[in-house]
């Protein structure tokens, strides 16, 4: 029927200039080392969600993936305690979504006040810087929370767009409060926006009673998820202010007004959407709600509570006063003489647990312990105490 031609027959027409082997590493099939992973995160997946991960790649605009969607929408309105029709992951990790609500939240020229106590904090001020805003600080020590009057006091002087807040700032331990705060914003005309990334799954969340406009999260910590797509919200009011933006969101990946016309009604094309990581969240958030919100603040606080006790009986303390200390992730502090890199890398190398070491003002002062999720149970804690005991011999 056809003959078959010199070109044909060759397996490429293209100029081909002779292929190196310098990168053509011959590698055998994957290994990972088995971690119990008790640092700031990512935490342990649930195995559940990980089996949820093996599956083939759907279409992201196939009827099957939309229902996902709705779903993964719903279950993450439950678990932040939040009715924002403007609920969805963004792709990428926590800091894409810290990223997507800096991007939507503000126009050039905006005041930003952002609470800096720790690393993250000024994380927060150097993106916002990137989008364009008069970044103002309100400053408190390494480990202190701001008071109410703090924040207002700040609010009055810098009179700022929008005021953000670390709830649960990883790098310290220390909990934000949050009653009150969206008031004092909006009587101000100022939007709240939240960091949530560890506290989200694993500690109280109410972000439509505490009147926050912004705010995003993980899925590797609390929620038992691989990282890799990230919660994001926004309420009407920040809606509002979208639509009436002068100038475009300055990330065209994470800019909400083409992402909500994917997440939306509208189901027009935007990205293609991390299929597979949409079903591990799906099954993390599905896992959560099994359990209920109020078992699974109780779980983390309870397990926390005892691993408190038990760095107590062993001579060391926290960092953070008990009242504003996180469920999710406790700063020990490091005793004299003791080297804090020597006893992680031991703890990893010789029982297989991963504890972080201290960031910032913080570095070589404390570890870092994480119990979220997935880890969040009394077992993990002794696991961690027993082998801690050992290496601090
Ligand atoms: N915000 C806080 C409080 C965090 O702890 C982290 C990471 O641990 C981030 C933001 C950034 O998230 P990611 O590392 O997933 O990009």
């Amino acid at each position: 029927l056809f003959t078959i031609t010199s070109a044909m027959t060759s397996t490429l027409s293209v100029p081909n200039p002779g292929i190196q082997d310098t990168h053509r590493c011959q590698l055998s099939p994957l290994a990972v080392p088995e971690r119990l992973l008790l640092g700031p995160g990512p935490s342990n997946a649930d195995a559940t969600v990980v089996a949820a991960m093996n599956r083939q790649p759907i279409g992201h605009l196939d009827p099957a993936y939309l229902t996902l969607m709705d779903e993964v929408q719903e279950l993450l309105r439950y678990a932040w305690q939040t009715d924002n029709a403007m609920t969805y992951p963004v792709p990428g990790t926590g800091s894409a979504a810290m990223e997507a609500t800096l991007a939507n939240g503000i126009e050039p020229g905006d005041v930003v006040l952002v609470g800096v106590n720790g690393y993250f904090g000024h994380r927060l001020v150097d993106m916002a810087r990137r989008y364009g805003a008069e970044v103002r600080t309100i400053t408190q020590a390494w480990g202190q929370p701001f008071s109410l009057q703090e924040l207002e006091k700040a609010l009055d002087q810098h009179r700022p767009n929008l005021l953000a807040l670390v709830h649960a700032e990883t790098s310290t331990g220390v909990r934000q409060p949050l009653e009150g705060v969206g008031d004092l914003c909006h009587q101000r005309d100022c939007l709240l926006l939240v960091d949530t990334v560890t506290s989200l799954g694993g500690m109280p969340i109410f972000l439509d009673a505490w009147q926050v406009d912004l705010a995003y999260s993980c899925s590797q910590k609390g929620l038992s998820c691989p990282p890799g797509v990230s919660p994001f919200t926004m309420s009407s009011r920040a809606v509002a202010k979208l639509e009436q933006r002068q100038t475009p969101v300055a990330n065209w990946y994470l800019d909400a007004t083409l992402l909500r016309k994917y997440w939306g009604s509208e189901r027009v094309y935007h990205h293609t959407a991390p299929i597979n990581l949409t079903y591990a969240l799906r099954e993390a958030l599905r896992l959560l709600a099994e359990e209920g919100l109020d078992a699974r603040w109780q779980r983390h606080q309870q397990t926390a509570e005892k691993l408190w006790a038990g760095l107590e009986a062993m001579g060391l303390s926290c960092h953070v006063a008990q009242e504003f200390r996180l469920p999710t992730l406790t700063t020990v502090r490091v005793p004299d003489g003791v080297e804090a890199k020597a006893v992680a890398q031991q703890l990893l190398l010789e029982h297989n647990i991963e504890i972080g070491g201290g960031l910032g003002d913080l570095a070589g002062q404390v570890w870092r312990i994480g119990l979220m999720g997935a880890n969040s149970y009394p077992e993990k804690v002794d696991t961690l105490l027993q082998a801690l005991k050992q290496v601090l011999v």
